[in-house]
């Protein structure tokens, strides 16, 4: 028995995976490329496989999201000759198996949904894709994320996602959120699951109340807390990582690729970041975002207050990616903390830094 289990070098249980389960992978493996969670040299990764048994199942968040399939790095939007718009690209990809996405990232994936609900791009792509949450629970109180949320009776309910599978020590439960998620559930022979009907982005109530205080404590605070950011602007190298694996960072640029034939070329979409000095520059050359201090505000700014202003929906899931990759320790959960503290009580520059884990 001992070996049939794997240990994760951060000692995480990886159990085999079970019938049902296979059952279900296998039957979307036979019209989709099966994306999913797979150990490599620096973590685990959503990748493409086709061994079911080289999928990781637990509770560790991904390195990357599903962000770098749906709304790849670089895409091709569409061919020109001369003045003559050739044709615009259609997507035409295989369809994609998103398997093992997180509540979390499921959370990022609504306001991808938000965001690009007119982008064509997108939405093929999305129409081609069938998503397959997953959840491992230890403890019936486990918390999930920066913010520390927990699975509620209504979560599901506010994401979606085709399939969902939750994986709790009473076993493996199944939740369609889609009609095609019940065709998958049902062809693979899965009879026992439950559906459940999207209801919207947000519930009822409105955003939750760490969310609301984040706002407050974001809004306006290149005023109130200056040299906090001033602070953080002189140690930010401006790298842009952390918008790079955000799960909730969208922003993006365009550009031409000229061809060898003369005159002919395509326009190309490329992710941007508002980290980087050349993407505040408009018209005449001015750039608004002439500091890093100002570009990062503008990154906080833009997650917890002006897409809950644009959205009604928080543009920080509490992923903490941006955390683990910053080379040099800014701490989303540490800043925002400070943010809640009056002025006179700010910390240095250096307890401003990601806790020694
Ligand atoms: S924790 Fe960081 S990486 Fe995760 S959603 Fe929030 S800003 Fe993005
Ligand atoms: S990863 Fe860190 S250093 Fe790089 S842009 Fe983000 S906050 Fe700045």
């Amino acid at each position: 028995m001992l070996n049939n289990l794997l240990y994760t070098k951060e000692c995480d249980i990886i159990y085999p995976m079970k019938t049902n389960l296979k059952k279900l992978l296998k039957y979307i493996q036979q019209e989709h490329k099966l994306i999913a969670p797979i150990k490599k040299d620096h973590g685990v990764f959503l990748s493409q496989t086709k061994d079911l048994n080289k999928i990781i199942l637990s509770s560790q968040l991904t390195e990357n999201s599903f962000k770098d399939f749906l709304f790849p790095q670089e895409q091709e939007l569409f061919d020109f000759k001369g003045a003559e718009l050739v044709k615009p690209k259609q997507y035409t990809a295989p369809g994609l198996a998103l398997f093992g996405i997180s509540i979390i990232d499921l959370r990022a994936l609504s306001l991808y949904a938000q965001v690009f609900r007119h982008d064509p791009y997108f939405q093929a792509r999305g129409n081609n894709t069938i998503v397959i949450g997953y959840l491992k629970v230890a403890t019936p109180d486990q918390t999930f994320g920066i913010f520390k949320e927990r699975l509620e009776e209504d979560t599901l309910e506010h994401l979606e996602f085709d399939v969902f599978v939750l994986d709790s020590n009473t076993g493996l439960h199944f939740f369609s959120g889609s009609p095609k998620g019940q065709k998958a559930l049902t062809q693979a022979g899965i009879e026992d699951f439950e559906n459940v009907e999207y209801v919207g982005p947000v519930k009822e109530s409105g955003l939750d109340q760490t969310m609301v205080a984040n706002y407050k404590k974001v809004k306006n605070s290149f005023k109130t807390h200056r040299k906090l950011w001033e602070e953080l602007g002189k140690r930010c190298l401006a790298c842009g990582k952390c918008s790079l694996v955000c799960p909730t960072c969208f922003c993006f640029s365009t550009h031409y690729k000229f061809g060898q034939k003369k005159k002919t070329g395509k326009k190309v979409l490329n992710w941007d970041t508002c980290f980087y000095s050349e993407f505040s520059r408009v018209a005449g050359g001015h750039k608004f975002l002439d500091t890093v201090a100002k570009r990062i505000f503008f990154w906080y700014e833009h997650k917890f207050v002006r897409i809950p202003d644009e959205l009604s929906i928080p543009g920080c899931v509490g992923c903490g990616r941006c955390i683990k990759v910053c080379p040099v320790a800014i701490d989303i959960s540490r800043v925002l903390a400070e943010l809640g503290k009056p002025v006179s009580k700010l910390a240095s520059r250096k307890t401003l830094k990601k806790k020694k884990s």
